[in-house]
């Protein structure tokens, strides 16, 4: 058991006083004082030890402290803390190249997280092509910088309006509630067509590229049917329209595979990437660009880069986290681990009356809570919160399980290194709280 922090109370009371908080009114901010971790656990400043079931922002994969990845940052850091973004280190050519193989493309350009390597990533379609429109969906999260908070879909993009200008978007592949009505087969064929309607009448000739978030994380872990992104992609290489995936949740082994898009076989043109590519010990992004793309910065001027692009000790970071995946064998680990979790929420889903569906692939799931299973009324309104939403989240937390719950969607998304008993606590959690819901519903 970790020990209680001697100041801990004071030490919440100085962040709140002297920092601000992201994504929250202040006066509603209520941080857990974090002052370690381990493995699938964080320790708090009263001496309590957490399941951490979201993976902090769902981007630590090889969990907590890991002492590999941390010997690799001290290395870095001894040999050459800095290096300007222009200069040739080995870390850059050895993470280019690693990156390359296990994407299938040709060479990545390093940002300091997910929401600028979407930046950059618009930014590149718009210069390889020549045009202006970006498609994007409604229910996705791209960032919280100006051009990805407004190529965003949710909510979150509101307060950035009008945002860039050339953002269209168009529905998503939510086959539980298909957004137009109907059936999820009806709408597996729709949501392709009604791409293929936006494009027209947009004109193809002014739309640069599609950006898709591999598997929709944040907005109810959205996972497309099989024939999606094979329809997708022939759709977009119809009319010459180049396919971003942000794979910046849902990539590496999230799912279980590199990127959730190489489950369905299809090898988009760019892809951004974050979280796990470093697992959060340092802050890194980074844009990787088929070879056509890459041979066409060779004689064009490529508008863009920050004084820490590209960080040493950042790229060292994600060497050494790429290893663990692969010596620890982590994805096969997080598929077998995902397998277990499927069939508990499976059976959660039978048990409870609030459990209207469940969504899971690798160690990457949701469940989406209803008031009705019959007419699929959801917990909490859209872009709300509800007092069932409230006392699940309360009881989730009074059990020192951290998770992440937003309008009515409850994820599970352990750390990929997260052991089957580890795995059952927190669902067993869950399911105390769901009990809990189940009565109020009644
Ligand atoms: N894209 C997706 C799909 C995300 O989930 C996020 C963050 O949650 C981002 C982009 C933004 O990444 P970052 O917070 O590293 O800027």
């Amino acid at each position: 058991m970790p020990e209680a922090h001697p100041d801990s109370k004071q030490t919440i009371q100085d962040n709140r006083d002297y920092t601000l908080f992201s994504w929250s009114a202040q006066a509603q901010t209520n941080p857990i004082h974090m002052v370690g971790g381990q493995g699938s656990h964080f320790f708090d400043g009263d001496g309590h030890t957490w399941l951490d079931f979201s993976s902090q922002l769902i981007n630590i994969n090889v969990g907590h402290q890991h002492p590999k990845v941390l010997q690799a940052i001290k290395d870095q850091v001894d040999t050459m803390c800095f290096a300007g973004p222009s200069f040739a280190t080995d870390v850059r050519a050895e993470l280019g190249r690693k990156l390359a193989e296990v994407t299938g493309l040709a060479k990545s350009f390093f940002t300091l997280g997910g929401s600028e390597a979407n930046e950059n990533a618009i930014k590149m379609a718009k210069l390889y092509t020549g045009r202006d429109k970006i498609i994007t969906r409604y229910r996705s999260y791209h960032g919280a910088t100006m051009g990805s908070m407004s190529a965003s879909g949710d909510p979150r993009r509101w307060p950035v309006e009008p945002g860039i200008p050339g953002i269209v978007r168009v529905f998503d592949p939510y086959m539980y509630r298909p957004p137009m009505g109907g059936s999820a087969e009806a709408w597996e064929d729709g949501c392709i067509t009604h791409i293929e309607e936006v494009i027209q009448m947009e004109g193809p000739h002014t739309i640069a590229a599609m950006l898709v978030e591999g598997i929709t994380g944040s907005n109810g872990l959205l996972i497309p049917p099989d024939s999606y992104y094979p329809r997708l992609r022939a759709l977009l290489d119809k009319y010459d329209i180049l396919m971003i995936d942000d794979e910046v949740m849902s990539g590496f082994g999230r799912t279980g595979k590199w990127l959730a898009t190489q489950h369905y076989g299809v090898t988009p043109d760019i892809v951004t990437c974050a979280k796990g590519l470093t697992s959060g010990y340092m802050p890194l992004g980074a844009v990787i660009v088929n070879q056509k793309i890459a041979d066409h910065f060779e004689n064009h001027f490529l508008a863009g880069g920050l004084t820490y692009s590209g960080h040493p000790v950042s790229l060292a970071a994600a060497i050494a986290n790429l290893k663990v995946y692969e010596e620890e064998r982590l994805f096969e680990h997080t598929l077998e681990m995902g397998r277990h979790l499927g069939q508990r929420l499976e059976a959660m889903k039978a048990k409870y009356a609030c459990v209207g569906d469940v969504r899971y692939i690798g160690l990457f799931s949701v469940l989406e809570l209803v008031r009705d299973k019959a007419t699929k009324e959801p917990l909490a309104p859209f872009n709300g919160t509800s007092p069932e939403m409230a006392r699940l989240a309360a009881h989730i937390k009074s059990r020192f399980v951290y998770a992440y719950s937003r309008f009515n969607f409850l994820w599970v998304c352990p750390p990929l290194v997260v052991t089957k008993e580890e795995l059952d606590h927190g669902l067993d959690v869950y399911e105390e709280a769901l009990a809990l819901v189940d009565e109020m519903i009644g």
